[in-house]
């Protein structure tokens, strides 16, 4: 009789690109398969497949997270036109996080790995700050106009019934200048709160957002509202889970942020969870520590380390050159999936090899052993660096040991 742990159900699992992918098997062969009785349901999404299928495998491997809830998934290429030219692709497909976005209409949190002598950049920084981004409209879906010459732009709201109409001056331009228009809706807005709230309740953390409503009274005044009708329906879960909820203004949401220890969840606008989101990251260590969740607002899960295909150390690789690439926010999808599932099929022992796995990869570093891009910021300093697979068979003898 086999001595591995039984997973009840299925887990989607979603392969990628380059370096990531060759640490994704080495992980997967090493680190899971030998403990976990495990039911995978396996989608290629390597660029080569996804070129062949013309992208239906995107969508198949979305429609497969609806299904069984829980997906893991390897970093992929977005192809730009160097990259049509380097995979002789038939066209420059679409992003395939984007795509199983949308599917999912999910919200990304993204949630650093703290390892003790890993210190973070703001020494009050003790416990995580996650970011939760809002993922639709404002400038990333406006329209612009240059201004070229004198003349007015409005703003006009021609209602389907056909209504009052609504015509505000935007500006009289006597000058050259620029102009944009953009949008966001209820249902977008709401959906993003309901992912924020279930995602505070889950992790039993508090949920900060941000906005400018003191000068966007109607825009960012929107938001806010939204927030706070969202946060009424649940304020007896959140008094269950003993965490709160907090409105600031942006500007002083960051001077908070900055002066906190962490251990929240900061829910940001799409711009500013755009620009923050690299602010916290850089912040805490390494893109090689930082894992990323997309949650969708009727509870499906896709786990992923934040970072890409690593593409320069692929290089390397293929010239049969030693590589230190980090594996943690990788191992960490995995834990973060094998977890998640534990959680909803309540099999604690399947939680618990999770949480054992990410001991012993912490264990791992806290001892000295740890890949080049984390040596570089460790204190104490460490005097030499592990190699890609190095690390990860340090990981399995450490999890041995304990
Ligand atoms: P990247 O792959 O994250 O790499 C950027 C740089 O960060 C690397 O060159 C490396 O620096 C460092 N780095 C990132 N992850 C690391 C790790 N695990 N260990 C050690 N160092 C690490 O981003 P990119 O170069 O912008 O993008 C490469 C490809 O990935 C692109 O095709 C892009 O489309 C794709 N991508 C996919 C996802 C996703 O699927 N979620 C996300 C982002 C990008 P050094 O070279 O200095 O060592
Ligand atoms: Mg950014």
């Amino acid at each position: 009789m086999s001595n591995k742990i039984k997973v009840k159900n299925k887990i989607v699992e979603i392969d990628g690109d380059e370096m990531a992918r060759i640490i994704w098997h080495i992980i997967k062969e090493r680190l899971i398969l030998p403990y976990l009785d495990i039911d995978i349901e396996y989608y290629d999404l390597g660029i080569k497949e996804r070129d062949r299928t013309d992208d239906k495998i995107t969508i198949e491997s979305a429609e497969a997270i609806k299904k069984h809830r829980v997906g893991v998934k390897c970093a992929t290429i977005t192809p730009n036109s160097a990259r049509v030219k380097e995979y002789s692709l038939k066209q420059q497909w679409k992003s395939p996080n984007g795509t199983i976005r949308s599917i999912l209409d999910g919200t990304v949190f993204r949630k650093p790995i703290i390892i003790k002598n890993i210190p973070p950049a703001v020494r009050s920084w003790t416990k995580p700050i996650i970011i939760g981004r809002h993922a639709y409209g404002d400038i990333y879906k406006d329209v612009e106009i240059l201004i070229e010459k004198p003349g007015k732009v409005e703003l006009i709201f021609k209602p389907l019934d056909r209504g009052d109409e609504k015509t505000l001056l935007v500006h009289d331009f006597t000058g050259n200048g620029v102009i944009l228009a953009m949008h966001n809706t209820e249902k977008s807005i709401r959906s993003f709160a309901k992912s924020c709230i279930n995602y505070a309740i889950s992790e039993k953390v508090d949920l900060w957002f941000g906005a400018k409503d003191t000068i966007s009274k109607i825009y960012h005044g929107y938001f806010r509202d939204i927030f706070n009708e969202e946060i009424e329906r649940v304020s007896d879960k959140f008094k269950q889970a003993g965490i709160n909820y907090r409105y600031l203004l942006i500007d002083d949401a960051v001077a908070q942020v900055i002066k906190s220890q962490g251990g929240f969840l900061w829910a940001c606008m799409n711009y500013d969870g755009d620009v923050m989101s690299d602010m916290v990251a850089t912040g805490f260590g390494s893109l090689g520590l930082m894992t990323s969740v997309l949650v969708s607002p009727d509870g499906n899960y896709e786990y992923e380390a934040a970072h890409g295909t690593v593409v320069r150390h692929y290089y390397e690789y293929l010239k049969g050159n030693p590589t230190s690439t980090n594996s943690i926010a990788s191992i960490f999808a995995w834990t973060g999936a094998i977890r998640k599932r534990g959680q909803l099929d309540e099999t604690p022992e399947v939680v618990a090899f999770a949480d054992k796995l990410e001991g012993a990869v912490i264990k791992t570093v806290e001892n000295g052993i740890m890949t080049k891009d984390l040596m570089l910021i460790a204190n104490p300093p460490v005097e030499k660096f592990a190699c890609t697979e190095e690390f990860i068979d340090a990981v399995i003898e450490t999890q041995n040991q304990r």
